[in-house]
């Protein structure tokens, strides 16, 4: 993986995280969001984020960063952060997840 993209990565999980403060209680519900979109509709790309999620939530309990072994969810998620400023696909920015629209003035109001 490029190393600009696991910079990307670091960078917008920082971004994420300073927004939504990751409890275990919103990792758990993450984790089971991702389970549940794998459930519907299964494929190889959810399945990793599932993995993500599931190592996010594990490293928050056990302090092991086991996420840095779902590589394809990094990656995606480094090259969005780089593209948009956001780790999100466009269609999930809940406007309120990125330094993109904390910028923005309206978040304030
Ligand atoms: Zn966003």
């Amino acid at each position: 993986m490029p190393s600009n993209l696991i910079e990307a990565y670091k960078q917008g999980m920082l971004a994420y995280d300073q927004y939504h403060p990751q409890t275990i209680g919103l990792l758990w519900d993450a984790f089971r969001s991702e389970l549940h979109e794998f459930y519907v509709k299964p494929s190889q790309d959810e399945a990793w984020d599932v993995f993500h999620s599931f190592g996010r939530l594990t490293w928050k309990l056990t302090g092991i960063p086991l996420f840095w072994l779902a590589k394809p969810t990094v990656e995606k998620h480094g090259r969005r952060f780089a593209e948009s400023g956001c780790i999100r696909s466009a269609r999930n920015c809940l406007g309120n997840c990125c330094q993109k629209d904390f910028n923005d003035e309206s978040y304030f109001q």
